[in-house]
Protein backbone atom coordinates (compact mmCIF):
# COMPACT_ATOMS: atom_id res chain seq x y z
CA UNK A 1 0.00 0.00 0.00
CA UNK A 2 1.16 3.28 -0.84
CA UNK A 3 1.53 5.92 1.68
CA UNK A 4 -0.45 9.21 0.80
CA UNK A 5 -1.57 12.66 2.04
CA UNK A 6 -5.33 11.69 1.89
CA UNK A 7 -3.98 8.52 4.28
CA UNK A 8 -2.54 10.39 6.79
CA UNK A 9 -5.24 13.14 6.83
CA UNK A 10 -7.13 10.16 7.75
CA UNK A 11 -5.28 9.17 10.70
CA UNK A 12 -5.21 12.78 11.87
CA UNK A 13 -8.36 13.26 11.80
CA UNK A 14 -9.47 9.89 12.87
CA UNK A 15 -7.06 10.04 15.84
CA UNK A 16 -8.46 9.77 19.15
CA UNK A 17 -5.53 12.10 20.95
CA UNK A 18 -4.05 15.64 19.89
CA UNK A 19 -1.15 15.17 17.01
CA UNK A 20 1.02 17.87 16.21
CA UNK A 21 3.89 18.20 14.15
CA UNK A 22 6.62 20.65 14.63
CA UNK A 23 9.90 22.01 13.22
CA UNK A 24 12.48 23.17 15.78
CA UNK A 25 10.00 23.91 17.80
CA UNK A 26 7.23 25.53 16.08
CA UNK A 27 4.02 23.73 15.21
CA UNK A 28 3.74 23.01 11.17
CA UNK A 29 0.59 20.44 11.45
CA UNK A 30 -2.36 20.41 14.04
CA UNK A 31 -5.35 18.12 14.03
CA UNK A 32 -8.83 18.73 14.85
CA UNK A 33 -8.37 17.02 18.33
CA UNK A 34 -5.59 19.44 19.08
CA UNK A 35 -7.89 22.48 18.57
CA UNK A 36 -10.32 21.05 21.09
CA UNK A 37 -7.90 19.64 23.40
CA UNK A 38 -5.76 23.71 23.26
CA UNK A 39 -8.57 25.77 22.86
CA UNK A 40 -7.19 27.20 19.75
CA UNK A 41 -8.31 27.37 16.33
CA UNK A 42 -5.72 25.69 13.70
CA UNK A 43 -4.69 29.03 12.26
CA UNK A 44 -3.68 30.42 16.02
CA UNK A 45 -1.65 26.71 16.24
CA UNK A 46 0.26 26.95 13.02
CA UNK A 47 3.66 28.62 13.13
CA UNK A 48 3.81 29.04 16.58
CA UNK A 49 6.24 27.61 19.64
CA UNK A 50 4.93 24.57 21.06
CA UNK A 51 6.18 26.09 24.31
CA UNK A 52 2.71 28.08 24.25
CA UNK A 53 0.42 25.53 24.73
CA UNK A 54 2.65 23.65 27.60
CA UNK A 55 3.05 24.53 30.92
CA UNK A 56 6.28 22.48 31.20
CA UNK A 57 9.56 23.27 29.98
CA UNK A 58 8.49 21.64 26.25
CA UNK A 59 11.17 23.14 24.31
CA UNK A 60 13.27 20.05 25.75
CA UNK A 61 10.19 17.55 25.75
CA UNK A 62 9.19 18.06 22.15
CA UNK A 63 12.55 18.90 20.68
CA UNK A 64 13.42 17.19 17.88
CA UNK A 65 17.39 16.32 18.61
CA UNK A 66 16.62 14.90 21.44
CA UNK A 67 13.64 12.96 21.30
CA UNK A 68 12.32 11.21 24.78
CA UNK A 69 9.38 9.11 25.52
CA UNK A 70 6.04 9.41 27.24
CA UNK A 71 5.93 12.27 30.03
CA UNK A 72 2.67 13.29 31.91
CA UNK A 73 2.76 17.24 31.76
CA UNK A 74 -0.07 20.00 31.43
CA UNK A 75 -1.02 22.40 28.54
CA UNK A 76 -2.92 25.74 29.49
CA UNK A 77 -5.26 26.08 26.79
CA UNK A 78 -6.25 29.42 25.44
CA UNK A 79 -9.23 30.17 28.22
CA UNK A 80 -6.77 30.00 30.82
CA UNK A 81 -7.67 26.19 32.00
CA UNK A 82 -5.11 23.39 32.37
CA UNK A 83 -5.73 20.01 31.61
CA UNK A 84 -3.32 17.27 32.59
CA UNK A 85 -2.53 15.02 29.63
CA UNK A 86 0.44 12.49 28.34
CA UNK A 87 2.89 13.39 25.84
CA UNK A 88 4.34 11.07 23.61
CA UNK A 89 6.86 12.05 20.73
CA UNK A 90 8.78 10.69 18.34
CA UNK A 91 11.27 11.81 15.67
CA UNK A 92 10.87 10.87 12.33
CA UNK A 93 13.64 11.94 9.11
CA UNK A 94 11.09 13.30 6.19
CA UNK A 95 12.32 14.96 2.54
CA UNK A 96 11.73 18.49 4.13
CA UNK A 97 13.89 17.78 7.32
CA UNK A 98 13.77 16.10 10.47
CA UNK A 99 10.15 16.49 12.18
CA UNK A 100 8.98 15.95 15.39
CA UNK A 101 5.65 14.41 15.78
CA UNK A 102 3.94 14.68 19.34
CA UNK A 103 0.60 12.90 20.07
CA UNK A 104 -0.95 14.66 23.38
CA UNK A 105 -3.25 12.80 25.43
CA UNK A 106 -6.01 13.72 27.82
CA UNK A 107 -5.94 12.56 31.33
CA UNK A 108 -8.69 14.55 32.66
CA UNK A 109 -11.44 11.73 33.56
CA UNK A 110 -8.39 9.33 34.32
CA UNK A 111 -7.16 12.22 36.91
CA UNK A 112 -10.85 12.49 37.59
CA UNK A 113 -10.99 8.53 38.35
CA UNK A 114 -7.87 8.86 40.12
CA UNK A 115 -8.77 11.64 42.94
CA UNK A 116 -11.97 10.08 43.09
CA UNK A 117 -10.29 6.42 43.76
CA UNK A 118 -8.48 8.80 46.68
CA UNK A 119 -11.54 10.04 47.80
CA UNK A 120 -13.29 6.67 48.60
CA UNK A 121 -10.27 5.39 49.67
CA UNK A 122 -10.36 8.26 52.60
CA UNK A 123 -13.74 8.36 53.19
CA UNK A 124 -14.01 4.15 54.09
CA UNK A 125 -11.03 4.98 56.21
CA UNK A 126 -12.74 7.29 58.17
CA UNK A 127 -15.76 5.35 58.35
CA UNK A 128 -13.97 2.29 59.15
CA UNK A 129 -12.29 4.59 62.06
CA UNK A 130 -16.03 5.95 63.23
CA UNK A 131 -17.27 2.55 63.32
CA UNK A 132 -14.36 1.27 65.37
CA UNK A 133 -14.83 4.10 67.72
CA UNK A 134 -18.18 3.91 68.40
CA UNK A 135 -18.02 -0.12 68.48
CA UNK A 136 -15.20 1.05 71.62
CA UNK A 137 -18.74 3.00 72.71
CA UNK A 138 -21.03 0.59 72.67
CA UNK A 139 -18.28 -2.17 74.17
CA UNK A 140 -17.75 0.08 77.14
CA UNK A 141 -21.48 0.63 77.38
CA UNK A 142 -22.80 -2.65 77.55
CA UNK A 143 -19.47 -3.39 80.17
CA UNK A 144 -20.50 -0.94 82.21
CA UNK A 145 -24.22 -2.11 82.54
CA UNK A 146 -23.24 -5.45 82.99
CA UNK A 147 -21.07 -4.39 85.49
CA UNK A 148 -23.32 -2.77 87.40
CA UNK A 149 -25.83 -6.02 87.03
CA UNK A 150 -23.23 -7.99 88.13
CA UNK A 151 -22.51 -6.36 91.12
CA UNK A 152 -25.96 -6.17 92.17
CA UNK A 153 -26.32 -9.98 91.50
CA UNK A 154 -23.34 -10.87 93.51
CA UNK A 155 -23.82 -8.37 96.64
CA UNK A 156 -27.39 -9.36 97.06
CA UNK A 157 -26.76 -12.87 96.68
CA UNK A 158 -24.23 -12.32 99.96
CA UNK A 159 -27.12 -10.58 101.64
CA UNK A 160 -28.95 -13.39 101.49
CA UNK A 161 -26.62 -15.46 102.59
CA UNK A 162 -25.82 -13.61 105.39
CA UNK A 163 -29.36 -13.30 106.36
CA UNK A 164 -29.85 -17.17 105.60
CA UNK A 165 -27.00 -17.65 107.90
CA UNK A 166 -27.99 -15.36 111.13
CA UNK A 167 -29.50 -16.69 113.95
CA UNK A 168 -32.78 -15.63 112.85
CA UNK A 169 -32.90 -15.18 109.50
CA UNK A 170 -35.80 -12.76 108.41
CA UNK A 171 -37.42 -14.89 104.96
CA UNK A 172 -39.05 -11.12 104.07
CA UNK A 173 -35.55 -9.95 103.94
CA UNK A 174 -34.40 -12.48 102.00
CA UNK A 175 -37.09 -12.91 99.86
CA UNK A 176 -36.64 -9.33 99.00
CA UNK A 177 -33.04 -9.26 98.38
CA UNK A 178 -33.10 -12.73 95.76
CA UNK A 179 -36.15 -10.49 94.04
CA UNK A 180 -33.24 -8.12 93.09
CA UNK A 181 -30.77 -10.74 92.31
CA UNK A 182 -33.25 -11.48 89.86
CA UNK A 183 -34.57 -8.54 88.26
CA UNK A 184 -30.66 -7.71 87.46
CA UNK A 185 -30.19 -10.87 86.08
CA UNK A 186 -33.58 -10.21 83.83
CA UNK A 187 -32.18 -6.37 82.96
CA UNK A 188 -28.89 -8.40 81.50
CA UNK A 189 -31.34 -11.43 79.76
CA UNK A 190 -33.10 -8.16 78.10
CA UNK A 191 -29.66 -6.62 77.01
CA UNK A 192 -28.36 -9.57 75.45
CA UNK A 193 -31.83 -10.43 73.43
CA UNK A 194 -31.53 -6.94 72.57
CA UNK A 195 -27.87 -7.24 71.09
CA UNK A 196 -28.60 -10.88 69.61
CA UNK A 197 -31.56 -9.11 67.95
CA UNK A 198 -29.23 -6.84 66.64
CA UNK A 199 -26.77 -8.95 65.61
CA UNK A 200 -29.87 -11.02 63.64
CA UNK A 201 -28.75 -14.26 65.11
CA UNK A 202 -32.04 -14.36 67.45
CA UNK A 203 -34.34 -17.08 66.09
CA UNK A 204 -36.65 -15.40 64.31
CA UNK A 205 -40.43 -17.01 64.44
CA UNK A 206 -42.95 -15.50 62.41
CA UNK A 207 -46.74 -16.08 62.59
CA UNK A 208 -49.44 -14.40 61.53
CA UNK A 209 -51.03 -11.80 64.06
CA UNK A 210 -53.08 -8.84 64.57
CA UNK A 211 -50.80 -5.77 65.14
CA UNK A 212 -53.35 -3.99 67.22
CA UNK A 213 -53.57 -6.98 69.95
CA UNK A 214 -49.88 -6.94 69.82
CA UNK A 215 -49.84 -2.95 70.78
CA UNK A 216 -52.52 -3.73 73.43
CA UNK A 217 -50.69 -6.23 75.21
CA UNK A 218 -47.30 -4.01 75.69
CA UNK A 219 -49.42 -0.70 75.77
CA UNK A 220 -49.29 -0.79 80.04
CA UNK A 221 -45.39 -2.04 79.96
CA UNK A 222 -44.93 1.45 77.83
CA UNK A 223 -46.60 3.59 79.81
CA UNK A 224 -44.85 2.44 82.78
CA UNK A 225 -41.52 2.71 80.83
CA UNK A 226 -42.19 6.46 79.23
CA UNK A 227 -43.02 7.98 82.77
CA UNK A 228 -45.90 9.49 83.76
CA UNK A 229 -45.32 13.21 82.10
CA UNK A 230 -45.77 11.56 78.95
CA UNK A 231 -49.29 10.37 77.82
CA UNK A 232 -49.32 7.37 75.73
CA UNK A 233 -52.44 7.43 73.19
CA UNK A 234 -53.31 4.37 71.29
CA UNK A 235 -55.41 4.36 67.88
CA UNK A 236 -56.13 1.05 66.52
CA UNK A 237 -56.99 1.00 63.07
CA UNK A 238 -60.84 -0.74 62.41
CA UNK A 239 -60.63 -3.75 60.31
CA UNK A 240 -57.02 -4.07 60.41
CA UNK A 241 -55.60 -7.22 58.06
CA UNK A 242 -53.00 -9.91 60.00
CA UNK A 243 -49.54 -9.55 59.46
CA UNK A 244 -46.63 -12.32 59.71
CA UNK A 245 -44.11 -10.77 62.25
CA UNK A 246 -42.63 -12.08 65.16
CA UNK A 247 -44.69 -11.14 68.01
CA UNK A 248 -41.45 -10.47 70.36
CA UNK A 249 -40.01 -8.63 67.55
CA UNK A 250 -42.91 -5.80 67.51
CA UNK A 251 -42.50 -5.94 71.24
CA UNK A 252 -38.77 -4.83 70.68
CA UNK A 253 -39.85 -2.53 67.84
CA UNK A 254 -42.27 -0.85 70.12
CA UNK A 255 -39.98 -0.45 73.21
CA UNK A 256 -36.93 0.39 70.65
CA UNK A 257 -39.50 3.59 69.68
CA UNK A 258 -40.68 4.04 72.87
CA UNK A 259 -37.45 4.86 74.26
CA UNK A 260 -36.40 7.19 71.85
CA UNK A 261 -39.66 9.41 72.14
CA UNK A 262 -39.18 9.32 76.46
CA UNK A 263 -35.65 10.51 75.04
CA UNK A 264 -36.80 13.13 72.99
CA UNK A 265 -39.48 14.11 75.97
CA UNK A 266 -37.54 15.42 78.80
CA UNK A 267 -40.60 17.55 80.07
CA UNK A 268 -43.25 15.22 78.89
CA UNK A 269 -45.24 15.54 76.13
CA UNK A 270 -47.74 12.81 74.01
CA UNK A 271 -46.35 9.71 72.22
CA UNK A 272 -48.99 8.12 69.79
CA UNK A 273 -49.14 4.92 68.48
CA UNK A 274 -51.92 4.05 65.22
CA UNK A 275 -52.22 1.72 62.71
CA UNK A 276 -54.50 1.85 59.50
CA UNK A 277 -55.18 -0.69 56.66
CA UNK A 278 -53.75 0.20 53.35
CA UNK A 279 -54.47 -1.64 50.61
CA UNK A 280 -52.31 -4.34 50.97
CA UNK A 281 -50.51 -3.28 53.77
CA UNK A 282 -50.58 -2.66 57.11
CA UNK A 283 -49.08 0.70 58.36
CA UNK A 284 -48.10 1.49 61.97
CA UNK A 285 -47.15 5.08 62.94
CA UNK A 286 -45.19 5.91 66.24
CA UNK A 287 -45.50 9.89 66.75
CA UNK A 288 -44.09 12.39 69.59
CA UNK A 289 -44.30 15.73 70.19
CA UNK A 290 -40.37 16.00 70.89
CA UNK A 291 -37.51 17.74 70.03
CA UNK A 292 -37.51 16.47 66.76
CA UNK A 293 -34.07 16.02 64.46
CA UNK A 294 -32.23 18.29 62.33
CA UNK A 295 -32.33 16.91 59.01
CA UNK A 296 -28.82 15.06 59.06
CA UNK A 297 -29.31 13.49 62.35
CA UNK A 298 -32.82 11.70 60.03
CA UNK A 299 -29.97 10.60 57.39
CA UNK A 300 -28.27 8.61 59.52
CA UNK A 301 -30.59 7.57 62.59
CA UNK A 302 -31.13 4.39 61.10
CA UNK A 303 -27.34 3.10 60.82
CA UNK A 304 -25.99 1.06 63.72
CA UNK A 305 -23.91 2.75 66.32
CA UNK A 306 -25.29 6.28 65.14
CA UNK A 307 -26.03 8.13 68.47
CA UNK A 308 -26.59 11.79 69.34
CA UNK A 309 -26.54 10.64 72.84
CA UNK A 310 -23.68 10.90 75.66
CA UNK A 311 -22.03 7.55 75.93
CA UNK A 312 -23.67 5.21 78.02
CA UNK A 313 -26.89 6.64 77.45
CA UNK A 314 -27.42 5.54 73.70
CA UNK A 315 -25.77 2.51 71.80
CA UNK A 316 -27.13 3.88 68.60
CA UNK A 317 -28.57 0.43 67.72
CA UNK A 318 -32.46 1.58 68.67
CA UNK A 319 -33.23 2.32 65.28
CA UNK A 320 -30.83 -0.09 63.44
CA UNK A 321 -32.38 -2.85 65.48
CA UNK A 322 -35.98 -1.63 64.20
CA UNK A 323 -34.94 -1.26 60.50
CA UNK A 324 -33.92 -4.88 60.71
CA UNK A 325 -36.86 -6.49 62.00
CA UNK A 326 -39.07 -4.47 59.35
CA UNK A 327 -36.82 -5.09 57.15
CA UNK A 328 -36.99 -8.99 58.03
CA UNK A 329 -40.80 -8.90 57.85
CA UNK A 330 -40.68 -7.48 54.41
CA UNK A 331 -41.66 -4.02 55.32
CA UNK A 332 -40.83 -0.75 55.06
CA UNK A 333 -39.81 2.19 57.81
CA UNK A 334 -39.22 5.67 57.39
CA UNK A 335 -38.83 9.14 59.67
CA UNK A 336 -40.55 12.24 58.95
CA UNK A 337 -38.66 14.52 61.60
CA UNK A 338 -38.34 18.45 62.42
CA UNK A 339 -36.58 20.39 65.20
CA UNK A 340 -38.93 21.41 67.71
CA UNK A 341 -42.10 19.94 65.71
CA UNK A 342 -41.60 16.20 66.80
CA UNK A 343 -40.86 13.05 65.22
CA UNK A 344 -43.25 10.12 63.20
CA UNK A 345 -41.77 7.07 62.90
CA UNK A 346 -43.77 5.27 60.06
CA UNK A 347 -43.82 1.06 59.87
CA UNK A 348 -45.57 -0.71 56.96
CA UNK A 349 -45.98 -4.33 56.89
CA UNK A 350 -47.17 -6.27 54.41
CA UNK A 351 -50.75 -8.18 54.76
CA UNK A 352 -50.63 -11.79 55.41
CA UNK A 353 -52.93 -13.94 53.57
CA UNK A 354 -53.11 -16.50 55.79
CA UNK A 355 -55.32 -16.19 59.05
CA UNK A 356 -54.40 -15.59 62.67
CA UNK A 357 -52.27 -18.77 64.34
CA UNK A 358 -53.40 -19.92 67.51
CA UNK A 359 -52.56 -17.76 71.26
CA UNK A 360 -48.94 -18.52 72.65
CA UNK A 361 -49.20 -20.62 75.99
CA UNK A 362 -46.71 -18.76 77.23
CA UNK A 363 -49.13 -16.71 79.93
CA UNK A 364 -50.84 -19.87 81.55
CA UNK A 365 -49.33 -21.45 84.11
CA UNK A 366 -46.46 -23.39 84.81
CA UNK A 367 -47.04 -27.10 83.53
CA UNK A 368 -45.57 -29.62 85.44
CA UNK A 369 -43.90 -33.27 84.59
CA UNK A 370 -45.28 -36.46 85.40
CA UNK A 371 -42.55 -38.79 85.71
CA UNK A 372 -40.85 -38.67 82.41
CA UNK A 373 -37.24 -39.00 81.42
CA UNK A 374 -35.99 -36.08 80.28
CA UNK A 375 -31.83 -35.99 78.86
CA UNK A 376 -30.38 -32.62 79.47
CA UNK A 377 -27.36 -32.10 77.67
CA UNK A 378 -25.35 -29.10 78.26
CA UNK A 379 -21.98 -28.42 78.63
CA UNK A 380 -21.98 -25.56 80.69
CA UNK A 381 -22.26 -26.68 84.01
CA UNK A 382 -24.41 -24.08 85.89
CA UNK A 383 -26.70 -23.88 83.17
CA UNK A 384 -27.08 -27.52 83.63
CA UNK A 385 -27.64 -27.63 87.32
CA UNK A 386 -30.20 -24.87 86.91
CA UNK A 387 -32.44 -26.83 84.15
CA UNK A 388 -31.89 -29.97 86.33
CA UNK A 389 -33.47 -28.55 89.39
CA UNK A 390 -35.99 -26.73 87.76
CA UNK A 391 -37.45 -29.96 85.99
CA UNK A 392 -36.87 -32.37 88.76
CA UNK A 393 -38.21 -30.02 90.73
CA UNK A 394 -41.53 -30.06 88.51
CA UNK A 395 -41.70 -33.76 88.76
CA UNK A 396 -39.40 -35.30 86.02
CA UNK A 397 -36.66 -37.75 86.05
CA UNK A 398 -33.43 -35.98 84.93
CA UNK A 399 -30.16 -37.79 83.38
CA UNK A 400 -27.66 -34.76 82.99
CA UNK A 401 -24.63 -35.12 80.87
CA UNK A 402 -21.90 -32.56 79.51
CA UNK A 403 -21.68 -33.58 76.40
CA UNK A 404 -22.96 -35.95 73.62
CA UNK A 405 -20.75 -38.83 74.18
CA UNK A 406 -21.81 -39.07 77.66
CA UNK A 407 -25.23 -38.45 76.62
CA UNK A 408 -24.97 -41.32 74.56
CA UNK A 409 -23.43 -43.81 76.90
CA UNK A 410 -25.95 -42.99 79.73
CA UNK A 411 -28.95 -43.46 77.40
CA UNK A 412 -27.28 -46.99 76.39
CA UNK A 413 -26.84 -47.95 80.48
CA UNK A 414 -30.69 -46.44 81.08
CA UNK A 415 -33.05 -49.13 81.01
CA UNK A 416 -36.40 -47.22 80.85
CA UNK A 417 -37.88 -45.00 78.01
CA UNK A 418 -36.24 -41.39 77.30
CA UNK A 419 -38.91 -39.43 76.50
CA UNK A 420 -37.56 -36.34 75.88
CA UNK A 421 -33.86 -35.41 74.76
CA UNK A 422 -33.39 -31.46 76.07
CA UNK A 423 -29.94 -30.80 74.35
CA UNK A 424 -27.39 -27.12 73.63
CA UNK A 425 -27.27 -26.55 70.17
CA UNK A 426 -23.43 -25.77 70.16
CA UNK A 427 -20.94 -28.49 72.22
CA UNK A 428 -17.51 -28.92 71.66
CA UNK A 429 -16.59 -32.54 70.58
CA UNK A 430 -20.61 -32.99 69.08
CA UNK A 431 -23.17 -30.68 67.94
CA UNK A 432 -26.67 -31.65 69.38
CA UNK A 433 -27.82 -31.79 65.87
CA UNK A 434 -25.20 -34.66 65.60
CA UNK A 435 -26.28 -35.98 69.02
CA UNK A 436 -30.16 -36.36 68.37
CA UNK A 437 -29.58 -38.07 64.65
CA UNK A 438 -27.50 -40.82 67.11
CA UNK A 439 -30.34 -40.99 69.55
CA UNK A 440 -32.92 -41.47 67.76
CA UNK A 441 -31.52 -44.60 65.75
CA UNK A 442 -31.39 -46.42 68.48
CA UNK A 443 -34.59 -44.59 70.59
CA UNK A 444 -36.58 -43.53 67.54
CA UNK A 445 -39.44 -42.49 70.02
CA UNK A 446 -37.55 -39.86 71.69
CA UNK A 447 -38.47 -36.10 70.91
CA UNK A 448 -35.87 -33.60 70.59
CA UNK A 449 -35.99 -30.23 72.54
CA UNK A 450 -33.32 -27.51 71.54
CA UNK A 451 -31.51 -25.15 74.08
CA UNK A 452 -29.68 -22.34 72.38
CA UNK A 453 -28.13 -18.62 72.72
CA UNK A 454 -28.20 -18.00 68.91
CA UNK A 455 -29.61 -21.01 66.61
CA UNK A 456 -27.87 -19.39 63.68
CA UNK A 457 -26.36 -21.08 61.65
CA UNK A 458 -26.65 -24.62 63.15
CA UNK A 459 -29.85 -25.32 62.99
CA UNK A 460 -31.12 -22.93 60.13
CA UNK A 461 -29.64 -20.37 57.87
CA UNK A 462 -32.54 -18.03 57.14
CA UNK A 463 -32.80 -16.91 61.17
CA UNK A 464 -36.32 -18.83 60.66
CA UNK A 465 -36.80 -21.83 62.30
CA UNK A 466 -37.91 -25.17 60.46
CA UNK A 467 -41.20 -25.54 61.87
CA UNK A 468 -40.38 -29.36 62.56
CA UNK A 469 -37.49 -27.97 65.12
CA UNK A 470 -38.61 -26.98 68.51
CA UNK A 471 -36.26 -24.61 70.21
CA UNK A 472 -35.50 -22.70 74.03
CA UNK A 473 -33.69 -19.35 73.61
CA UNK A 474 -31.43 -18.87 76.58
CA UNK A 475 -31.46 -17.45 78.79
CA UNK A 476 -34.36 -19.09 79.97
CA UNK A 477 -36.61 -18.69 83.08
CA UNK A 478 -37.95 -21.47 84.73
CA UNK A 479 -41.51 -21.34 83.42
CA UNK A 480 -40.08 -21.08 79.92
CA UNK A 481 -38.51 -24.16 80.26
CA UNK A 482 -41.78 -25.91 81.65
CA UNK A 483 -43.46 -24.65 78.94
CA UNK A 484 -41.73 -25.65 76.26
CA UNK A 485 -40.95 -29.35 77.89
CA UNK A 486 -44.10 -29.85 78.31
CA UNK A 487 -45.01 -28.45 74.69
CA UNK A 488 -42.72 -30.81 72.93
CA UNK A 489 -43.93 -33.91 75.21
CA UNK A 490 -47.33 -32.97 74.50
CA UNK A 491 -47.28 -31.91 70.65
P1 LIG B 1 -29.85 5.82 70.58
O1 LIG B 1 -31.24 6.04 71.09
O2 LIG B 1 -29.10 4.78 71.36
O3 LIG B 1 -29.07 7.08 70.41
P2 LIG B 1 -31.20 5.09 68.12
O4 LIG B 1 -30.77 4.28 66.95
O5 LIG B 1 -32.42 4.66 68.85
O6 LIG B 1 -29.96 5.17 69.09
O7 LIG B 1 -31.42 6.60 67.65
C1 LIG B 1 -30.37 7.26 66.95
C2 LIG B 1 -30.49 8.76 67.10
O8 LIG B 1 -31.63 9.24 66.40
C3 LIG B 1 -30.66 9.24 68.52
O9 LIG B 1 -29.42 9.42 69.18
C4 LIG B 1 -31.40 10.57 68.33
O10 LIG B 1 -30.50 11.61 68.00
C5 LIG B 1 -32.22 10.33 67.09
N1 LIG B 1 -33.61 9.99 67.42
C6 LIG B 1 -34.18 8.76 67.37
N2 LIG B 1 -35.48 8.81 67.68
C7 LIG B 1 -35.77 10.10 67.96
C8 LIG B 1 -36.97 10.81 68.34
N3 LIG B 1 -38.14 10.17 68.52
N4 LIG B 1 -36.87 12.16 68.51
C9 LIG B 1 -35.72 12.81 68.33
N5 LIG B 1 -34.56 12.21 67.96
C10 LIG B 1 -34.57 10.86 67.78
MG1 LIG C 1 -32.70 4.60 71.04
Amino acid sequence: MEWSEELSGGLLLAAPDAILVLDEGVIVLANDRAEELFGYPRAELLGRPVGMVFTDDSRAMHDEREPIGAVATSVRRKDGTEVPVESTSAVVDTPHGRLAVSVVRDLTDRAHAEQEKARLRAETQVHRSQRLESLGQLAGGIAHDFNNMLGVIVNYANFVIEEAESAEPDVKMIMADARQVIRAGERGTDLTHQLLAFARREVVRPQVLDLNTVIGEVEEMLRRSIGEQITLIVRPGAHLPPVTCDPGQIEQLLVNLASNARDAMPSGGNLVIDTEAHDDQVRMRVSDSGRGMAPDVVEHAFEPFFTTKASGEGTGLGLATVYGIVTQAGGEVSIASSPGLGTTVTVLLPAASGSLSAPDLSDSAPVKGRGETLLVVEDEAALRDVAGRILSGAGYRVLAAECGPEALELAAAHQGAIDLLVSDVVMPGMLGKDLAERLCVVRPETRVLYMSGYAQPVLHTHGTLDPGVALLEKPFTANDLLIAVRRRLDG
